[in-house]
């Protein structure tokens, strides 16, 4: 059987301009191309999850804009469940992303309709209640992740967070995690130390398991009571790393929900986040299941 996921976060649409070189302030460059792709943690971490293999439940807010309608219908198309997706007065959250030739990019996010997402429905505690698992990430208000991590804690579902954008994060919520996933930047950020793995073991006074995601370094975690263990990444020629981290987090619960252990989970892990990387885009480009296992099994 399916491992029943939920998700609490973003929708965002992406509108990506791709240019040669970014615009200096008062500037006007003319660009190569426009693209507009779903996004936002939240949703993309909902894809990833339904994808490797889960039902997901995404909770979350879009606008009563055309983007609004679009966001919900990716993420139907890709089988996720939106009954508890709200759409509300206003614009839906949006990010304003310019990529350059060498890869760079500088990016404006508006929350939009997800600064609504301030407190939990009837409907939303019970879909966590029954969930093996949560994933939250932090482009909503902190209210609202807080008041799912309760929820979640309450019922004993294993809560997964992916500290994005960094910020400081009330004790309140790290007790109510068990695994926190930030990337090297975050790690730093969260301890003000910038060694990955001295930072995943401070992090461990306050949550029992840490993961630290290292681009193409791969992953290290750490867990009360034992050294941090590094897991490589696959060697990828890498198209576009957009999405990496949350088709990690997303593979990442599904794999601990099946029951693997959290090496095995991360190796699973890292091989659906290697074939996202090898194509472009984010949520378009992350694994489905059978190529995943084909993925884990043809190097593991
Ligand atoms: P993003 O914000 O772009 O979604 P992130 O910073 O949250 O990503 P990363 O640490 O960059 O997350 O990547 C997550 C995981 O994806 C890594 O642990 C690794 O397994 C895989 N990965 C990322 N980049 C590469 C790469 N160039 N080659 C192979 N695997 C990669």
């Amino acid at each position: 059987t399916r491992p029943h996921i939920a998700v609490l976060g973003s929708t965002n649409m992406d509108l990506v301009a791709y240019v040669a070189k970014a615009p200096q302030r008062g500037e006007t460059v003319t660009g190569r191309e426009f693209r507009t792709l779903p996004g936002g943690k939240g949703a993309n971490q909902a894809v990833a999850a339904a994808r490797a293999g889960a039902t997901v439940a995404m909770i979350g807010a879009v606008g009563n804009d055309p983007f609004g309608t679009q966001l919900r219908s990716a993420l139907d198309h890709s089988g996720v469940d939106t009954d508890l997706l709200r759409t509300v007065e206003g614009q839906s959250g949006t990010a304003h992303i310019v990529v350059d030739d060498d890869g760079g990019n500088a990016i404006v996010v508006i929350p939009g309709a997800n600064a609504t997402l301030t407190a939990l429905s009837a409907g939303d505690k019970a879909e966590i209640a029954s969930a093996a698992a949560l994933l939250l990430q932090l482009e909503v208000p902190l209210e609202g992740v807080l008041a799912a991590a309760r929820t979640a804690r309450e019922h004993g579902v294993r809560t997964l967070l992916t500290p994005a954008p960094a910020q400081p994060l009330p004790p309140e919520l790290l007790a109510a995690t068990d695994l926190l996933l930030p990337n090297e930047h975050e790690a730093a950020a969260l301890t003000g130390i910038t060694d990955p793995a001295a930072a995943a073991r401070a992090l461990l006074s306050q949550v029992p398991e840490v993961v630290v995601t290292l681009g193409a370094a791969g992953s290290l975690y750490a867990a009360r009571g034992a050294e941090p263990v590094t897991v490589p990444a696959r060697r990828v020629t890498a198209v576009d790393t957009t999405g990496a981290g949350d088709t990690f987090a997303g593979a990442l619960a599904v794999a601990l929900c099946e029951g693997k252990s959290l090496p095995g989970a991360l190796s699973w892990a890292s091989a659906a986040s290697a074939l996202a990387v090898r194509r472009p885009g984010a949520s378009t480009s992350m694994p489905y299941r059978s190529e995943i296992d084909a993925e884990a099994g043809a190097t593991a």
